[in-house]
Order: structure tokens, then C-alpha cells, then sequence
């Protein structure tokens, strides 16, 4: 691809912590603004994009934790899942006359890997870790996915975040970084925390346990997160820096647990499988990174982690997936130029990517069903079948 990333824009910087309502306006205040930005550092106009692929979910559609982003390679414009930007994509698309093409999110998470390691063929597996996912999936080829394991409450990502918050812990850069360095000072090994989920052998996860062992034991060290680490004493960041890393040694331990185990299985379904893409925010972390290296070397397969900056969220991941699926001519016709005033944005909150793996279906989880969108697996599926 001759594609040239631009422009990442992150609005959360600006806008966090405000109103839902705020961060819409504040979102359509500037969008065009940035789709402009990004047009020009490409030195191109709209004139010169193909198609337009934009995030349709999963996710709330105007949720805090969202960013907001926007890339523009040489083959489309990427707008991350809200209305704001649903709806700017789709002007674009139908002012221009552009298929358009709806991205899920995760699916670009993942498949962002196969534009920075050309050998990536299917069948792959993935483990997607982030700030609302822990995936483990079988990608068996595009849009063909099979989910072997899931979180059956938060993901490991938010236990990186809320155990930083509490630790009192510089956000600047999310809690994940912040944990990830301060671990390099401590012991991961003094403080005893168990590893989740192991009377289930499955390839689900669960860190909500494993959140409030950490909250109980800096209760325990009398820690108070008001003093930011920077004016911590001696001991008081020392007994900061053993939490942190005996929290990552667990979280992290259980991630290769299960991926050992999902490795198993997916062997038994592709035996020619040869990658493990681990993606999403938490990849960026060296120690998970150089750990599941080991876990997937063991098993005879190489371990394809895609640059820090492609892992967190970025536009770059959904323009690379809209290009894979515009070559197999998944998209849709352009839009009309205005859509009307109490137009509908197709967006997808609770949208898995793949069926459920049989022999993974978890006692341990309480699937709630309710207005979960059909999957992007099964829509192509039936799309083939027409
Ligand atoms: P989702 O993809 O599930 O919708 P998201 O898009 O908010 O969630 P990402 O941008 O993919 O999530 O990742 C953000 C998460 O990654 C945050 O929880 C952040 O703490 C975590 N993260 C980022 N860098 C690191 C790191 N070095 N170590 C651990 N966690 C990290
Ligand atoms: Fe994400």
C-alpha cells in the first residue's frame, strides 16, 4: 500500500472527563477542522480518496473512553465509532460519491498486523487486549472469525487504569504506562496475588478480582492516591512500585494461561496456523510483549505485535481494514450527498465479531443477549450465501 498515515488526533486530551452531551458538540466543533488537518498533511483533497471507512462498534456511541481520531491514507478516511463521525464519513463519502464501508473495531485492531508483517496470512490467531476487550480469537480468514475466549467482566486494560488511579499514578498516558514503569522498580513478587479464572478451563478472563485485590492491598499499605507518586517518600513509592508490578506479574500471567490453552485449541481446528497477533492498547506493554513471546514461542509459533502506536487506538487500523475489505468488494454504495434530518447512524454498540468457540462457552459467564447485533462474522457469511 502506498497509503501515508497523517493525522491522529486525540481529542480525549482536550475533552475528557466531560458530559457525553459536551463531547458530541465538542466533537462536531472541530471534526471538520480535522478531517481538513489531515487532508492537507496528505496534500490531497477528497477528490483523491477511493472510499471512506469509518468505526460503526462496538462501543457506546458516545461513551467517555472514546477517542476520537482520523487518518488519512491514500485509499480512504477513517472516523473512529460516534455519531460526530458517522455522520461527517458519510457527507464525505456521499459528497464525493465513495463507497462507503463500516468498520468493526476490533477486527481492526487485529488486522492491523497484516499491514506491518506481510507474511501474515490466514489462518492467524489473536489476543486483543485493551481498554473494553480481552479477545482470543481465530481469525480463519477475512471477516471469518471464531472467539475462543472473552472477558466475563472488565478487561485488562481498565484493571491497568483503575489500579494506576489508585496508586496515584500520573495519567497523562493512561494508567498502563504508568504501571508499566513504575513495575520496573518494584518486586513482582511481594505482594501475593492469585491468578483468575484458573478452576476454569476455558480461555475466558476475568481481572474484576484481581482489581479489587489490588484496591484491598493499598488500602492494606495505607497509600493514599491525593499524593501523587512524584511526592511520594522513599518507601511509600517503593511499596507503590512492589503493587504495581506484582499486579502486571498476575494480570499478564493469566493472559498466557489462557493463550496457552487457546493455542491448543485452534491447532486442533487450523493445525497450519503459524502467528499469534497480540494487538490492542495493553500490547504496547514490553513485559506482556516479551512474556507472550516465550508462551508462543514454546508452541512452535511466532508472536506478531504490531508498533506501540498502532496498538492504542489510531485511524491508521480502521483505513487498513476498510482497504482489505474494499479489495474483496465489501462496501457500501456511496451515501446520499445529505442524509436526512432524523436519519438513523448505524451504529453498534454490543457487536461481536465471531461465534462463540463450543468448547469454550463459559458456566462462569453470564451472556445477556439483549440487543447484541448479529456478527460481523454471520453477516458475511449470509452475505456469501446471497
Ligand atoms: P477497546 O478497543 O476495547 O474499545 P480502547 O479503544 O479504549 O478500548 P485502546 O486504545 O486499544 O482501548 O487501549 C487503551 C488501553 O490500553 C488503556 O486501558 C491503557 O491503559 C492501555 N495501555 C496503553 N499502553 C499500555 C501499556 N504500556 N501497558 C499496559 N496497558 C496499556
Ligand atoms: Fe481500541
Amino acid at each position: 500500500m502506498q497509503g501515508k498515515i497523517i493525522l491522529i488526533c486525540d481529542l480525549l486530551v482536550k475533552y475528557g472527563g466531560v458530559a457525553p452531551k459536551m463531547a458530541e458538540e465538542a466533537h462536531s466543533q472541530v471534526i471538520d477542522q480535522v478531517v481538513q488537518e489531515a487532508l492537507d498533511k496528505a496534500y490531497m483533497t477528497e477528490k483523491d480518496l477511493t472510499a471512506v471507512a469509518v468505526s460503526i462498534g462496538p462501543g457506546l456511541s458516545l461513551c467517555l473512553r472514546e477517542k476520537f481520531l482520523l487518518s488519512v491514507t491514500h485509499s480512504s478516511v477513517h472516523v473512529l465509532h460516534n455519531a460526530v463521525g458517522v455522520q461527517k464519513a458519510r457527507r464525505i463519502a456521499g459528497g464525493f460519491n465513495l463507497p462507503i464501508i463500516g468498520i468493526h473495531h476490533m477486527e481492526a485492531h487485529a488486522l492491523v498486523a497484516r499491514l506491518i508483517e506481510k507474511d501474515l496470512q490466514f489462518p492467524f490467531m489473536a489476543l486483543l487486549i485493551s481498554g473494553g476487550h480481552n479477545l482470543l480469537i481465530l481469525a480463519r480468514d477475512l471477516g471469518q472469525y471464531i472467539q475462543l475466549g472473552t472477558t466475563i467482566d472488565d478487561a485488562i486494560g481498565e484493571a491497568y487504569d483503575k489500579s494506576a488511579k489508585w496508586l496515584g499514578l500520573d495519567l497523562s498516558r493512561s494508567g498502563g504506562p504508568a504501571i508499566e514503569e513504575l513495575a520496573r522498580e518494584g518486586n513482582a513478587k511481594s505482594v501475593n496475588f492469585s491468578i483468575p479464572m484458573r478452576q476454569h478451563k476455558d480461555c475466558n478472563f476475568s481481572y474484576a478480582g484481581l482489581k479489587t485485590q489490588v484496591r484491598l492491598a493499598i488500602e492494606s499499605k495505607k497509600i493514599d492516591a491525593k499524593i501523587p507518586i512524584s511526592s511520594a517518600s522513599y518507601e511509600d513509592r517503593l511499596s507503590r512500585a512492589d503493587i504495581a508490578a506484582s499486579f502486571q506479574r498476575i494480570a499478564v500471567l493469566h493472559l498466557e494461561e489462557r493463550c496457552e490453552r487457546a493455542i491448543e485449541w485452534a491447532l486442533k481446528m487450523e493445525p497450519s496456523i503459524k502467528h499469534l497477533v497480540v494487538s490492542g492498547g495493553v500490547a504496547s506493554n514490553q513485559y506482556v510483549r516479551a512474556r507472550l513471546d516465550t508462551v508462543v514461542k514454546k508452541n512452535g509459533l511466532q508472536l506478531v505485535c504490531p508498533p506501540p502506536w498502532l496498538c492504542t487506538d489510531n485511524g491508521v487500523m480502521v483505513a487498513w481494514t476498510g482497504i482489505e475489505h474494499f479489495r474483496v468488494g465489501r462496501y457500501d454504495p456511496p451515501p446520499p450527498a445529505e442524509d436526512p434530518e432524523d436519519y438513523q447512524y448505524d451504529i453498534r454498540p454490543r457487536w461481536p465479531l465471531g461465534e462463540e468457540y463450543a468448547e469454550g462457552r463459559s458456566e462462569a459467564r453470564s451472556v445477556r443477549t439483549a440487543r447484541i447485533h448479529p456478527s460481523l462474522t454471520s453477516l458475511i457469511q449470509a452475505s456469501l450465501q446471497q
